[in-house]
């Protein structure tokens, strides 16, 4: 579009999303395909989930209903979600009053949000932050402070965010495990947290997407066993990535009743409900046996040290990935300095598209020395991408 056109559809977008440009994950799906790249940008498979959820699906849409469902998810799948709360953390959760399924996570972030926020309120964001807190909350009105995690342990400051907090806060954003720094948050830092919500009457959003990616031998700390915040935090996953089907964005969020109807109030001027087949067939999966589970673990375990092993020899500082399927590296070790340059040279010249992450940072001059690889691909994908790496950068 010319800069005309552009600067007319400046005009029409709501000034609430006008400083957020095109999201990352598109731009860089974008650029890779129309380079013909290996993706390792997006965060999705390159393969479906387990053929008998597709089978479950297929048959649901087949035999019908294909109609609009209960707005706050099919009982089935609420059920199930409760049998997984108590079964990987050992709590009881009522479906009827305490489960809201969303249209992904990000349905149910977005749900989240607006349903709590008013005009003036404040958000508090880590940084670096997931690309959809900011607008959201900016979409509700609110205010957003930030305070970045520190150092190459991405360590939650806890004076800074002391400070952080003021009688306005009304929501602190948790992302555990942490995209893009693939860090977890130990229950200390989420205790920690939890009294300053106490404290100044404050809610805790959890994105916990990719909770059962956590590796060696960690344990994910959902919010909602942390007791300061049990009545005080709404958590926020997604069968997409547990399941291999990013496509089918089924999401749900969990919190006390009188916060889940805050989500339900918003999420049925939302999207009204989620897609019933496919709500069934994740009820199916989530039952799956904890082998499934684990084995999921063990091949992303294998895939993290592949692509990881790989990028560190190429020369690439690597971060440990404590959880997600992503690889976080520091590209100064190779003398580069601009993450954005970097990311569009990687894709056009050596054929492999990543992740710039300035971008998780409300100051984009922070993070020009990180880039993210995704690791979530089959192992011929990801030896093609070292193979060209390889090729590009070796020389
Ligand atoms: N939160 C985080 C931290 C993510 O990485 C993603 C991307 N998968 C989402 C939310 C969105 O999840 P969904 O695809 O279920 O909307
Ligand atoms: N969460 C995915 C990532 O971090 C992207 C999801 C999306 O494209 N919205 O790569």
């Amino acid at each position: 579009m010319n800069n005309e056109g552009q600067n007319e559809t400046n005009q029409v977008v709501a000034e609430a999303l006008r400083p957020y440009g095109t999201s990352i994950f598109t731009e860089m799906s974008v650029l890779a395909n129309a380079h013909g790249a290996v993706n390792l940008s997006q965060g999705f498979p390159d393969f479906d989930g387990p053929e008998a959820i597709r089978n479950k699906a297929a048959e649901a849409i087949k035999r019908g209903p294909n109609q609009y469902v209960l707005s706050y998810g099919i009982p089935a799948l609420r059920e199930a979600l409760a049998r997984k709360m108590e079964r990987f953390y050992g709590i009881s959760v009522d479906p009827e009053t305490e489960i809201t399924v969303t249209g992904g996570a990000t349905e149910g972030l977005c749900a989240t949000l607006l349903g709590i926020l008013e005009p003036g309120d404040e958000v508090i964001l880590l940084e670096p932050s997931y690309e959809t807190y900011a607008p959201v909350s900016a979409m509700a009105g609110a205010k957003i402070r930030y305070v970045s995690l520190e150092g190459p342990e991405f360590a939650l400051p806890k004076e800074k965010l002391a400070e952080a907090f003021n009688p306005r806060t009304k929501a602190i954003m948790i992302n555990n495990p942490q995209n893009p720094c693939c860090k977890t948050f130990t229950r200390e830092e989420l205790s920690y947290i939890g009294e300053l919500c106490i404290q100044y009457g404050a809610y805790a959003i959890g994105d916990e997407v990719y909770e059962h990616l956590v590796y060696d031998g960690r344990e994910h700390a959902t919010l909602l066993t942390i007791p300061e915040l049990k009545d005080r935090c709404f958590v926020i996953s997604s069968t997409a990535k547990t399941f291999s089907m990013t496509g089918w964005k089924i999401g749900y969020v969990i919190a006390a009743p009188a916060l889940s109807r805050a989500v339900r109030m918003s999420h049925q001027f939302i999207i009204f409900c989620g897609q019933g087949p496919l709500q069934e067939a994740m009820a199916f999966a989530i039952d799956f046996p904890d082998g499934y589970y684990r084995e999921l673990l063990a091949d992303y375990t294998k895939k993290r040290n592949r692509l990881s092993d790989a990028l560190a020899s190429l020369g690439f500082q690597v971060f440990p990935t404590a959880g997600t399927y992503y690889l976080l590296v520091d590209i100064r070790s190779l003398g580069f300095d601009d993450d954005v340059s970097f990311c569009r040279m990687l894709t056009e010249k050596a054929g492999v598209a990543a992740i710039p992450c300035s971008c998780f940072w409300n100051n984009r001059s922070r993070g020009r020395e990180l880039v993210r690889f995704c690791f979530c691909k089959k192992d011929e994908t990801l030896d093609e991408a070292i193979k060209r790496l390889t090729a590009f950068l070796g020389n």
